[in-house]
């Protein structure tokens, strides 16, 4: 628990307006903003965290939350809280929806993200009419268990909140919703420096996606870890070896051998943490990862491989060297599954595709490899395949939540294009 911080909560939006709300606009939800340092603050709108580093020369966003609406609502509140509105960075912690959804409210700013971010965010279907149907079904079922829950209770606000915001991004997905992708992108670190205080953008491997950087702001012992982190006690990625865990620790030590005792972090969800928290999650890294033999990965060696050589050369070289070696790679369906998703994310749909393909063949009954067939397969345009793909997902695991929407969806849009 946290004892330094002084929150303000407030009504973000114009409640009491007579007219309704504009198509797009953000209605009436909550923020609490957190003024975390003289010249940091966060705010936490639902689960989300969007930060906000005040230079001599302009304001740094940090993650820009689920819709522009949103986010502008909440640019509205951050500019009367500190008196200015000259927001001249955005940094996006990696390209998740909810954390890049609103990058367009800053059309001027210099947008800042890993090379891998701008592919993820410039591939985007979150405006895609299945995403829209998607978000809409998630708005009806807030709105069920909002009429099914006491009124009174704590979950009933919670889901109350949740619904306001989900029907803000519902309302941005008509037409409004632009993917906005970062303008300055790097691979290692980068950093914005001479204005009164210094502020690193540093990639920390893959895990929760393959392009999550930590913003770290050493005057201020302040650190923002997007969704590397799920709490104090855990990691948003299971450990696999498509997780760079001595890469994360490293830039752990890095942060921690500053020897700043208050260093507060800002998850991209959810509670702050602290050094201690810090100091233990860089111990979980050592010891869940201690086992993890990514020299022995095929899911590895094609991701590593493909970066150069496409997926043709990559699946070739894995082929010769098992062909020499039977022994030497372990398919993992979960891997390959990961590591499908990522391509899939940054619009290497072809390649997904063929990656899918030729894993089903090693491991003909994974309910997560044909979901993510059936993804891939509409993805391309091919929606006969897709349906095959989600039918057999669905003879695998028959709850399989994906595979079933997907299969309503191309019920009801009989094959309309992905985007
Ligand atoms: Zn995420």
């Amino acid at each position: 628990m946290l004892t330094t911080l002084s929150g303000t909560t407030a009504q973000v939006g114009s409640p009491t307006s007579a007219a309704p709300p504009a198509a797009g606009a953000a209605g009436e939800f909550s923020a609490e903003l957190h003024r975390l340092r003289d010249r940091v603050i966060a705010v936490r709108c639902g689960n989300n965290n969007v930060g906000v580093i005040a230079t001599a020369a302009g304001l740094i966003v940090v993650d820009t939350h689920r819709s522009p609406s949103l986010m502008r609502a909440l640019a509205e509140r951050i500019a009367t809280d500190l008196g200015r509105d000259d927001f001249r960075w955005v940094v996006n912690s990696h390209g998740h929806w909810d954390h890049a959804s609103g990058n367009q409210v800053f059309p001027e700013a210099i947008r800042i993200g890993h090379v891998r971010c701008r592919e993820y965010v410039a591939a985007s279907t979150l405006g895609s009419p299945r995403s829209r149907w998607s978000h809409e079904r998630r708005l009806s079922r807030l709105s069920q268990r909002l009429a099914d829950s006491d009124p009174t209770s704590p979950d009933a606000e919670r889901i109350r909140v949740d619904r306001e915001i989900e029907r803000a991004v519902v309302a941005d997905l008509d037409g409004v919703y632009l993917p906005t992708p970062p303008t300055r992108t790097f691979a290692e670190r980068t950093e914005i420096a001479g204005h009164g205080v210094t502020v690193q953008v540093i990639y920390c491997g893959e895990g929760h996606t393959d392009h999550d950087v930590f913003v770290w702001v050493p005057e201020e012992r302040v650190l923002f870890t997007g969704d590397v982190f799920c709490s104090g006690h855990g990691f948003c990625f299971s450990h696999h070896a498509l997780a760079d865990a001595p890469r994360l620790v490293s830039v752990l030590d890095e942060i921690l051998e500053t020897g700043s005792e208050d260093i507060l972090v800002v998850p991209g969800h959810g509670d702050f943490l602290t050094r201690v928290d810090l100091v233990r999650l860089r111990g979980l890294a050592r010891e869940r990862f201690e086992g993890v033999r990514p020299e022995k990965s095929a899911a590895r060696f094609l991701s590593d491989h493909a970066e150069s050589v496409g997926w043709v050369g990559a699946a070739n070289r894995l082929e010769t060297a098992m062909r020499r070696r039977p022994d030497r790679y372990d398919v993992s369906a979960d891997e390959v599954a990961v590591l499908a998703e990522r391509w899939l994310g940054r619009g290497r749909v072809d390649d997904a595709r063929r990656l899918l393909d030729w894993a089903i063949e090693r491991a003909p009954d994974s309910a997560l490899l044909w979901g993510l067939a059936g993804d891939a397969r509409w993805r391309s345009g091919d929606a006969p395949g897709a349906r095959r793909a989600y039918e057999r997902t669905l003879e695998f695991l028959p709850r399989h939540r994906g595979a079933s929407e997907g299969l309503e969806w191309l019920r009801l849009s009989a094959g309309s294009p992905p985007r």
